[in-house]
């Protein structure tokens, strides 16, 4: 029985499958041939184990008549149901589909390692958690150009259908990612922008080498090592790359999101910092340049602390670490980057380990108890030397602070515990604007010469964001994490849901109205001015007297909606209903989060600096030049250009409350937005089958969580009643008038010339609108290879 398991997959599923090859003869004989050589003397105690083999053979042959008829279909343009129930690569072509059903399939092709299904146009992708070998230049090649149907599910055809939707219709693309930390996101953004530069022919090598170089040395710098996942990446990444008019790859740019700063100076148990901190340790020792940047090789900094983690073997003597070091290093070089600039890259990163080490101790004078003093002035020259600045001024900055009353500036003490705020804050700003300044720095190495502001060429977009969190304890990153989400999926619902609808009515073509879940009056909660969330904790973040306890109090006074509540007995707790389920915040450290002071003193005294990368990371613009005007107001609760929502004011300002964590954030939302909606979307949504990391386990329930957080069921609902492709008279016409009418003929672009077209190709299930024809994507493929044979 066993020998013939592997039989039948090789029959029925690999790639070199002949849909016209007559399986069950073969089988037959194949079966009786086995069956007279083993069975001889045995046949009563095998004859059930006969006959239903017998049985499964004859399966075999129907699974395989059904796929060949099902292929055949497609061409025929009759989309029949589907009767095996196994080789479904799209689930919304299922008549019955529900939650347990979709998860079914799902397991059904995990456990044969097809990780990849459609749900209409959407591709679901469940991490294998371990090597596939269905990503070599094999593959590359079979998905370019290829039809949908002729190839199974694959991230390589999501990408090919983004470069031909771009290179056809002249119009922008986006790829949105979406799934829980480890599902598998940025593995995906990373295999996409593989094809997509074989796509793009990217004529010159090096172009093409550094936007494949561009993710990693982002990642260095951008992920860690959490308990979930060991390349976590701790910020969300929009990575545009821009093509000519004709498909040519010229560059890439980098939007970066959302930064963990917090993990510069603090760990959870388990986890640990951004791996550049290991690699640079590991890679300066070997290169025995330690001393050089002040860093010790017998005491781990601080911020690198962690219970599991020893100095030695685990960072400086480690070889992978050090690996990774060179290629990175390599990365900046082939990038661009100057080696001046990785030098002072380098000393940025030793400063801030060795910033950590600052020590201070109270210091009782006369008048004053709270002042204090650092007690290892040798670790202060460190970082001052590191950074190019005076070490008494560095002093001066950390232990005291300038207020101005009444017109004069009075210096005044900083405790102990604010000492140590100063110093933790200056790690966290000097680390997310150096990592903001080489995102920068990328963009402006990447960004394509041939196309000025006028001529923007094409790009396609490919988003690489958090999805949703909810832990046992939820604080402002969650927040802002979950609000992102709720945006996102409003775009997600947008597009499949109401934008079918509006159009469907707008033609006036016959749909059933599709109940769906808006989140918006959730968005508005979070993002209108001047009483949503958002906008609240702005206000009370400027009153120096507030606490995170008036916070959820201003909260709970402003916000009258179900979807927020207090949840009793905890303290400094609320709650929102988010699409994807509750979670409860506790608004602890809100206020400081959200201020995110760098005090003026410091940003002074960095600017003071003679390193040219210290100043410019408190002096020059790390702007991103979003532009708000494309934006489709209706896609955002929040209007753009309302006062207040000034784009990016730089940091650079001493001021920093003008520039908290929200207003910012809120601005990279709608920059992120408008860069979406003004292209056509291509939706991937990772899962994660389960939380041990291990492949072959599939956590049913886990996984239906997911399908319910990502909308998977609604798309796949309203994509089998809908219609996937819907062209304007036009340029339907143009396209396929050869198949009803004479190349020289120049028939009117008219529902009747459409309408004759369709009927020529004898195409059944179309709609047609006021303006355009509605089609479903198997119509298109069977018009596509109709013109092909006409021509
Ligand atoms: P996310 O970005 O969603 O947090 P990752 O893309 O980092 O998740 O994936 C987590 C891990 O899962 C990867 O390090 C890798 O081991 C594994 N993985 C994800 N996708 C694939 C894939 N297509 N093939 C093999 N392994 C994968
Ligand atoms: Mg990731």
């Amino acid at each position: 029985l066993s020998d013939l398991h592997p039989m039948r997959y090789s029959l029925s599923g690999g790639h070199d499958f002949d849909p016209d090859f007559e399986l069950r003869p073969n089988v037959l004989d194949l079966l009786q041939h086995v069956f007279i050589k083993q069975i001889v003397g045995r046949e009563k105690i095998l004859q059930k184990q006969l006959i239903e083999l017998i049985d499964l053979n004859q399966q075999i042959g129907v699974i395989e008549k059904t796929r060949h008829e099902r292929i055949h279909t497609k061409r025929g343009g009759h989309m029949k149901t589907q009767t095996d129930p196994d080789e479904v690569d799209d689930l919304a072509t299922l008549e019955v589909l529900d939650e347990n059903i979709v998860a079914e399939k799902l397991q059904i092709r995990y456990g044969r390692d097809q990780i990849y299904t459609y749900v209409g146009d959407i591709l679901i992708a469940v991490n294998p958690f371990h090597k596939m070998e269905i990503y070599t230049p094999q593959y590359t090649k079979m998905y370019i150009g290829a039809k949908r149907t002729a190839n199974p599910p694959h991230i390589f055809a999501v990408a090919d259908v983004a470069y031909q939707s771009m290179v056809s219709y002249n119009t922008d693309q986006c790829i949105v990612i979406s799934g829980e930390s480890g599902a598998g996101k940025t593995e995906s953004a990373h295999l996409l922008v593989q094809q997509l530069t074989v796509l793009g022919k990217a004529n010159n090598q090096t172009l093409q080498e550094k936007i494949l170089l561009v993710n990693n040395l982002v990642e260095a710098f951008g992920n860690a090592c959490t308990v979930i996942n060991d390349n976590s990446s701790r910020f969300g990444k929009y990575l545009e790359m821009k093509f000519t008019c004709g498909g040519t790859v010229v560059g890439a740019q980098i939007s970066e999101y959302l930064l963990e700063k917090s993990r510069v100076i603090h760990q959870a148990v388990g986890e640990r910092n951004f791996h550049i901190f290991y690699y640079i340790y590991a890679g300066l020792a070997d290169r025995k340049k330690l001393a050089h940047y002040k860093l010790s090789d017998s005491k781990t900094p601080k911020y690198l602390c962690n219970e599991h983690i020893k100095l030695g073997p685990d960072i400086v003597s480690n070889t992978f670490y050090k690996e990774q070091f060179d290629a990175v290093e390599q990365c900046f070089k082939v990038i661009g980057f100057t080696l001046e600039e990785l030098g002072s890259v380098y000393s940025t990163l030793a400063a801030i380990l060795n910033s950590g080490d600052i020590e201070f101790s109270p210091v009782a004078t006369e008048h004053q108890t709270d002042k204090s003093d650092i007690t290892n002035i040798s670790v202060l020259d460190n970082v001052a030397s590191l950074l190019c600045i005076r070490s008494d001024e560095l002093q001066e900055a950390l232990t005291s602070h300038c207020v101005v009353a009444r017109g004069e500036t009075i210096v005044r003490p900083n405790t102990v515990e604010k000492a140590a705020e100063v110093r933790d804050a200056m790690g966290k700003a000097l680390y997310g604007r150096l990592f903001s300044w080489i995102v920068n720095r990328i963009n402006s190495l990447l960004r394509p010469d041939s196309i000025g502001e006028d001529d923007k060429g094409l790009n396609i977009g490919i988003l690489d964001i958090f999805g949703f969190e909810n832990f046992k304890k939820n604080s402002f990153e969650q927040l802002c994490i979950n609000i992102a989400n709720e945006q996102i999926q409003f775009y997600f619902n947008q597009h499949i849901f109401a934008w079918e609808q509006d159009e469907y009515l707008n033609e006036e073509v016959d749909a059933r109205m599709i109940e769906y879940e808006d989140n918006r009056p959730l968005l508005d909660l979070f993002l209108q001015k001047p009483m949503g969330m958002l906008s609240l904790l702005d206000e009370e973040s400027r009153f120096p007297q507030a606490t995170d306890q008036t916070l959820v109090e201003k909260f709970e006074d402003n916000l009258k909606t179900k979807s927020f509540w207090r949840p009793k007995r905890v303290d400094l707790g609320f709650g929102i209903h988010h699409y994807a389920g509750k979670v409860i915040y506790n608004a602890s450290g809100f206020l400081a989060k959200n201020r995110d002071m760098l005090p003026a003193d410091i940003v002074l005294l960095l600017r003071s600096s003679e390193n040219e990368l210290t100043r410019k990371l408190v002096t020059h613009p790390l702007t991103k030049t979003g532009n708000l005007a494309h934006t489709k107001a209706s896609f955002l609760s929040v209007q753009p250009g309302e006062p207040g929502d000034t784009p990016y004011h730089p940091r650079e300002t001493t001021n920093m409350r003008t520039q908290t964590v929200a207003s910012y954030f809120r601005y990279s939302l709608m920059d992120l937005l408008s860069k979406m909606v003004a292209g056509q979307p291509h939706f991937v949504r990772c899962i994660k089958p389960n939380n041990d990391r291990q492949s072959n386990k599939f956590d049913r329930e886990k996984v239906l969580v997911q399908l319910r957080y990502t909308g998977v069921l609604e798309t796949a609902k309203i994509r089998r009643q809908g219609y996937s492709h819907r062209i304007l008279f036009a340029n339907f016409i143009k396209r396929y008038y050869i198949l009803a009418f004479h190349a020289h003929e120049e028939p009117a672009a008219t529902q009747e010339t459409c309408a004759a077209i369709m009927e020529k190709a004898k195409l059944e299930n179309w709609a047609m609108g006021k303006t355009k024809v509605f089609l479903k994507y198997y119509h298109v493929e069977h018009l596509n290879l109709m013109v092909q044979q006409a021509t």
